[in-house]
């Protein structure tokens, strides 16, 4: 690693990796794309520590960690019409930058381009076609559907009596052959490395407890199904790359893959609380742009969208898969249940196989706090999530 902040005669080679962190924003550049808006961060230093996106309504909030930030104002950059408003604030150990689009936000990624630049994408949609359904409501009756979007805008929930609907009329579905059996299962630990995920309210990460659920899963899938093969995207506290994540997966020919992630909600400590399970919003329910022919140009926003189409012989298999966590993990945990959810996650958009995203509770909720960050309880989770998976290997082939 390079020693590149030995400006003061202090040799802490030890201590480097601390220590590097202090660079300053050196630039900010803002410009529209086929799918949204792209900003690019450059720092004289590395890009060590970044929080993962928070997106409320058409705000997006992105914090930079051990940063400074001495170029002022962001510029209101031309031919942008998109961006409403940009805001620097700088804190103790952090820069917090908000942006304001006119459109709603999709999703959004970060890119590291090198140590020094980092791209922070924001895929912009037009308006979602509200087509909101009462949740899945177990126990204690859950929030609000929270204020905090995440990665994405659309959050539909899907009834449970509309799932089985679904499941049987998708029934008899061409999932290609190798699925037929569930030979490779992908286990998604969420964020990692410089992507600390959402930060609880007392400061510990999402990336940590993604990766103690995933390991806790992993090793159940090992001592249950030794011949199966169970692929990790992550096994460490490495940065991984969104779209690298499912394209890994692929390689694999998973059969099943589990994304998990922890929620949070804009404010901190928050109501909001519970686990929910997204899958992919069906490609028939946003008819947004569906034009046939003409336009081949493959903006991101399409993509997801072919995507999801492409998806669509997963569905039901994802759809039974997360109704059957739902059913598992919120019992099992004394955590609410938020019910299955619908949303255009990129991390499931490129994945080929039936996919869930698996968000374990809240970290900005002190009660999911608590349960999130014991090591017992994540065991919990993963031993409610295995279960969900054994019901599942023995209900999917009813829908061969
Ligand atoms: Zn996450």
């Amino acid at each position: 690693m390079r020693c590149i902040l030995l400006t003061t005669i202090f040799v802490i080679s030890t201590l480097t990796v601390f220590a590097k962190n202090n660079g300053s924003i050196t630039a900010i550049s803002i410009k529209q794309n086929p799918t949204g808006i792209e900003i690019t961060f450059t720092s004289d230093k590395e890009l060590s520590r970044f929080q993962k996106p928070e997106v409320n309504g058409n705000t997006i909030i992105f914090r930079i960690n051990d940063i400074q930030h001495k170029i002022g104002k962001i510029p209101k950059p031309k031919n942008v019409p998109f961006l409403k408003e940009s805001k620097v604030v700088i804190l103790k150990n952090l820069v917090a930058y908000t942006f304001e689009t006119s459109k709603n936000i999709l999703s959004t990624q970060i890119s590291k381009k090198s140590e020094k630049v980092l791209v922070l994408s924001i895929t912009l949609s037009k308006p979602p076609k509200a087509k909101t359904t009462k949740p899945i409501v177990k126990g204690k009756t859950p929030q609000k559907p929270t204020t905090t979007k995440k990665e994405t805008i659309e959050k539909i929930e899907v009834d449970k009596a509309l799932v089985e609907v679904e499941i049987k009329t998708k029934k008899g579905s061409k999932l290609p052959l190798r699925f037929q059996d569930l030979n490779v299962v992908v286990i998604d630990a969420g964020h990692g490395g410089e992507d600390v995920g959402a930060i609880s309210i007392n400061g510990h990460y999402e990336k940590d407890i993604t990766l103690a659920i995933s390991l806790e899963l992993q090793k159940l899938f090992k001592k249950h199904f030794p011949k199966m093969k169970v692929v990790m995207t992550r096994t460490t506290d490495e940065f991984i790359e969104l779209g690298t994540r499912a394209s890994f997966a692929n390689k694999a020919k998973g059969d099943l893959f589990i994304s998990i992630h922890c929620n949070a909600a804009a404010e901190k400590p928050s109501d909001a609380n519970g686990c929910e399970t997204y899958i992919l919003r069906p490609a028939n329910t946003d008819n947004s742009s569906d034009k046939k022919g003409g336009d081949e140009k493959a903006t991101k926003d399409d993509g997801l969208k072919r995507a999801s189409k492409e998806q669509s012989i997963y569905l039901p298999f994802s759809e039974l898969f997360a109704t059957l966590i739902q059913k598992e993990v919120p019992n099992s945990i004394g955590l609410t249940n938020r019910g299955v959810q619908t949303a255009g996650f990129f991390v499931l958009a490129g994945a080929k196989m039936p996919n869930i995203l698996f968000e374990a509770g809240f970290l900005t909720n002190e009660s999911d706090e608590k349960i999130l960050i014991s090591p017992k309880q994540q065991r919990k989770i993963a031993n409610a999530l295995f279960k969900a998976f054994l019901l599942y290997r023995k209900e999917f082939q009813n829908l061969l």
